[in-house]
């Protein structure tokens, strides 16, 4: 048996963490086996749908790089299957249901529904949901409806009695009684769309899908899919509900937690091969160590055994330091390539970037390389190397348990050692210029990190910087005393109104 298996989203929102995370099982699976992926777009939801969650899908399959295998044509190429596309088959396979005695036509008004619903909350009655008042329609009295061409809704017939069960890879069988299952769910809405259940049934089996690899939170619509596909007399794939993911604090991932759309990942510049690799561990490992795959490992390795029963947990701090070791393993040429369209995209650099700015990029590569987490930290990290800063606030310049006069004091001293350093050009590399700060901050009886810190404020502006004698280097002589004169004279002007 060919492995044929399917990542079928309802475009309504962004591609987030889990739905990606579906996407690449199922995408690894279809590899792993030599098999195939489909994509189906199960837009039938037409109020909630968007084109914009379409675009976003694309979007971002194509930046992870999954991409599947089938489709129909569009244009030369094959697209996705569209739900929205298919609604004739649906229907065929509808008046097959209500023929063969599984569906039937409800007329019931949403007045009347609405009416039911609150008489049984009211009455606090066991019996819930729609209460099958036109599943025992007199033949009669259902001609004359059908003749009347009142709007209707179809339902499936839910049996009253037994229990419905199925098998999961993961979670071994799931049963559920028959009357715990949503009385007559709608397979056909009164605008004609089938609903997810009935839509999502026919085009697995259609396509031939041999496994299906999504969420745990469908776990509960599994036994009407059992029902379904009973009816229809055809045999139910391999089920294999995934992990949920998580946050750190054990609840499911959400906005809570941070971003999770993926979208937002590619913008704050996490590189595509760390998020892949790093989502594929969510719910799933190869051995208990081995952290890092590459898209050809994964393609060969994964395998459903090897997905875990408990939850996936997400950790954003992980997953900086994933990109961290990705970053690391790019050549600087490859850096410099990456880390271009953020400067521009942050007004850093001017698009294309001048020569001037080109050797700049250059020279800092070296200093950002191995404390780059993400691209989009660069612009943070190195515009005081491109455009002037603003003079940092007082208390950004002075260190803890110090005061002013002591933050002054240091950068008086600091710019005579940097004046001497480059008294005689611009010999001094950076570790010549550390060697004598250190010494310097043994004499003043502060720690090496206290006197750095108005010195790093003044000159880049910013608490984390590239490392500061680099970049001091980096920025010339004259920028970097005119910024700390800059900052004296700040201090001095507050130590004034102080007194
Ligand atoms: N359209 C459903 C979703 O968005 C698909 C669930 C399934 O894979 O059956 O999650
Ligand atoms: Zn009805």
């Amino acid at each position: 048996m060919s492995v044929r298996v399917r990542y079928a989203p309802s475009p309504t929102g962004l591609q987030h963490i889990g739905g990606i995370r579906t996407a690449l099982f199922n995408y690894f699976f279809a590899r792993s086996q030599g098999g195939n992926l489909i994509l189906r777009i199960e837009d039938t939801d037409q109020e909630r749908a968007t084109s914009e969650a379409v675009q976003d899908l694309y979007d971002m399959l194509d930046w992870l790089g999954i991409s599947w295998d089938e489709g129909p044509e569009k244009g030369g190429d094959f697209g996705p299957y569209i739900q929205s596309e298919r609604n004739e088959i649906y229907r065929e396979y509808t008046e097959k249901l209500i023929a063969d005695g599984y569906a039937y036509r409800c007329y019931c008004t949403p007045e009347r529904l609405t009416a039911l619903r609150t008489e049984q909350e009211r009455s606090k009655s066991k019996e819930k949901g729609y209460d099958r008042y036109c599943r025992n329609l007199e033949d009669g009295e259902r001609r004359e409806l059908e003749k009347s061409g009142k709007p209707y809704v179809i339902r499936f017939k839910v049996p009253l009695e037994g229990k419905t069960s199925f098998n999961d890879v993961l979670m071994g069988t799931i049963s559920r009684k028959n009357r715990d299952i949503n009385p007559d769910p709608v397979l056909v809405k009164s605008d004609g769309f089938p609903t997810y259940h009935l839509a999502n049934v026919i085009d697995d089996h259609l396509m031939g899908i041999t496994h299906i690899m999504r969420a745990q939170e469908w776990i509960p619509s599994g036994s009407l899919h059992i029902l379904l596909y009973e009816a229809f007399g055809w045999e139910p794939p391999f089920y294999c509900h995934l992990p949920l993911v998580m946050g750190k604090d054990g609840q499911k991932l959400s906005k809570r937690h941070g971003s999770t759309a993926v979208r937002d990942f590619k913008n704050d510049g996490y590189l595509p091969e760390a998020v892949m690799n790093y989502i594929s561990l969510l719910g799933w490992s190869y051995d208990d160590k081995t952290e890092f795959f590459t898209r050809e490992e994964l393609e060969k390795v994964f395998s459903l055994e090897k997905i875990n029963k408990a939850p996936g947990v997400f950790d954003y701090k992980k997953l900086d330091w994933f990109n961290g070791m990705y970053i690391r393993q790019k050549s600087p040429v490859e850096l410099r390539d990456l880390i271009i369209p953020f400067l521009i995209r942050d007004g850093i650099i001017a698009d294309p970037p001048t020569d001037d700015q080109e050797k700049v990029i250059g020279a800092m590569i070296p200093l950002i390389h191995e404390r780059l987490k993400k691209l989009g930290d660069v612009a943070k990290m190195t515009r005081f190397l491109f455009q002037d800063i603003e003079t940092p606030k007082p208390e950004d310049v002075i260190p803890k348990k110090a005061n002013a006069a002591k933050a002054l004091e240091i950068l008086n001293l600091s710019k005579d050692l940097f004046k001497g350093i480059w008294g005689s050009g611009d010999g001094a590399d950076g570790e010549d210029m550390e060697q004598l700060f250190r010494d310097t901050a043994e004499k003043l009886h502060v720690g090496l990190g206290a006197l750095l810190m108005p010195i790093r404020a003044a000159v880049t502006g910013s608490k984390i910087s590239p490392p500061l004698f680099e970049s001091v280097r980096l920025l010339g002589k004259k920028k970097t005393l005119e910024r700390i004169d800059r900052t004296i004279r700040l201090l001095e002007q507050k130590l004034e109104q102080e007194v």
